[in-house]
């Protein structure tokens, strides 16, 4: 996605450890027309697949989640991070190791929000090592939804979750690749799509 990539380029900072930061208008910052743009460009992607609910992980991916929604006139749930003793009767859980934090949390919804008669869209910012997406995954299956793909806003193509998740047959589509990024140069170069 054109609009997506040049934005990147002119506002995104490159950080140790292959960090990209986007939060003047991604993830911290919220800018609401390329938000617009990117609900839009799922909705072209995923229109033809009877989604009647997007699933996303707090906190970053419900702003775009929401918007997104708006286009497919579906509700939208969150998966929320919890300590392990907290987590009560009737959910669904499962453990996510955290790209950022490095540390391993559960996520769990509530069993009321998905079931079998839903198909389901993942929407999420970034896909690195595929953890996010994998858990969310795995709440779908526990609940016996299907599964209709995931849309990501920025996959780091030089980690592996993006090719690992599509060699399990999941239909992703990511409307930025990141082939390769420079810390030093602050040079990022994208996939060709
Ligand atoms: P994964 O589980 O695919 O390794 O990482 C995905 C999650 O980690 C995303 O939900 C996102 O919040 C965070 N993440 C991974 N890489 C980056 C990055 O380069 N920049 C930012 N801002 N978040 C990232």
């Amino acid at each position: 996605m054109q609009l997506l990539e040049e934005r990147i380029r002119k506002d995104g900072i490159i950080k140790e450890g292959n960090v990209l930061k986007v939060d003047r208008f991604l993830n911290h910052q919220m800018d609401i027309h390329l938000f617009e743009e990117i609900g839009k460009e799922f909705y072209r992607r995923f229109s033809d697949a009877g989604v009647n609910k997007i699933l996303t992980i707090e906190a970053s991916g419900i702003g775009i989640a929401c918007i997104t929604a708006q286009y497919f006139d579906v509700p939208v749930v969150f998966a929320k991070k919890n300590q392990t003793k907290n987590i009560a009767g009737d959910v669904f859980t499962t453990q996510v190791e955290s790209y950022t934090h490095g540390r391993i949390y559960d996520i769990i919804v509530s069993k009321e929000f998905l079931s079998p008669n839903d198909r389901v869209l993942l929407i999420d910012d970034f896909l690195a090592n595929g953890r996010a997406l994998e858990g969310l995954a795995a709440l779908v299956e526990s609940s016996g939804a299907t599964l209709v793909g995931a849309g990501i806003v920025i996959e780091k193509g030089f980690q592996p979750g993006g090719d690992e998740l599509r060699k399990k047959g999941i239909h992703l589509e990511s409307l930025a690749i990141v082939e390769s990024m420079d810390e030093k140069t602050g040079t990022i170069t994208f996939r060709e799509q």
